[in-house]
């Protein structure tokens, strides 16, 4: 049995990554470690963000002393993380890697900028921008990496034994001239996927989850799990 550790501390990440996994793999979530460290993001790009977030952790969880938590590391314990952006093609690609902290001073990688500022700074940028020059798409990349349980033959830290898997995902679409729609988080209001006249948090969480890039690399871990599970 595996036992996935969600490394993010955005609820509404967990929400749809626990929603798309439908209770397949047993999860636990930073909650469950209130110590964990902070990673910073200063990658620049998602999956060296995503590696950065599931190799620290993983290398966290594996040099902590036994008794420091209220219960005991699952044996087969792996650390998920999510990294995710919107690329916007008239902006070159922003706000890209600096998705979470598009308004704040500077992209500053140590504080994230409410949602609703990067929106509208999103929307200032584009202005008068027209419609079909408004193309975009949300990336996602997935790591994961194993946590090496300490033993009593080994101290500090551990290197995760096996190479940081990652999964992709991406959904194209465009960028609208208003926020819409009440469900979701970060851009949804101003996402239109590809083929839609309504907006991610106006279509709600069961049709995003249908074609978001999450549920694309969701898609693809479970697959990769499945495999762990049963090899032959
Ligand atoms: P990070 O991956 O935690 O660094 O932040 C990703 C940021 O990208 C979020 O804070 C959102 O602003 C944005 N983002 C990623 N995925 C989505 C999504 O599914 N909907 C809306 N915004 C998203």
């Amino acid at each position: 049995m595996i036992t996935l550790l969600l490394a993010t501390r955005n609820a509404h990440k967990v929400e749809e990554i626990q929603a798309l996994l439908n209770s397949a793999v047993p999860c636990l979530t930073l909650r469950d470690f209130p110590a964990a460290p902070a990673i910073i993001e200063d990658a620049p790009t998602f999956a060296g963000n995503a590696a950065k977030k599931a190799m620290d952790l993983a290398r966290w969880l594996s040099a902590l002393p036994g008794g420091e938590l209220p219960f005991p590391l699952p044996s087969s314990l792996w650390v998920l993380a999510d990294d995710s952006g919107l690329e916007v093609d008239a902006l070159g690609g922003a706000p890209g890697a600096h998705s979470a902290r598009f308004a704040a001073a500077g992209g500053a990688a140590e504080g994230n900028s409410p949602d609703s500022e990067n929106n509208a700074k999103l929307l200032r940028l584009l202005g008068t921008v027209p419609a079909d020059r408004r193309t975009a798409r949300f990336r996602c990349v997935l790591a994961l990496a194993r946590v090496i349980a300490p033993t009593a033959a080994t101290s500090g830290p551990r290197e995760p034994e096996l190479p940081v898997a990652f999964f992709s995902g991406c959904c194209e679409g465009s960028i609208g001239f208003t926020p819409r729609g009440a469900a979701g988080f970060g851009y949804d209001p101003l996402f239109l996927p590809h083929g839609q006249e309504r907006s991610f948090a106006e279509l709600g969480a069961i049709e995003k989850n249908r074609i978001s890039h999450r549920s694309q690399a969701l898609a693809a871990l479970r697959d990769h799990l499945s495999h762990l599970l049963n090899p032959t």
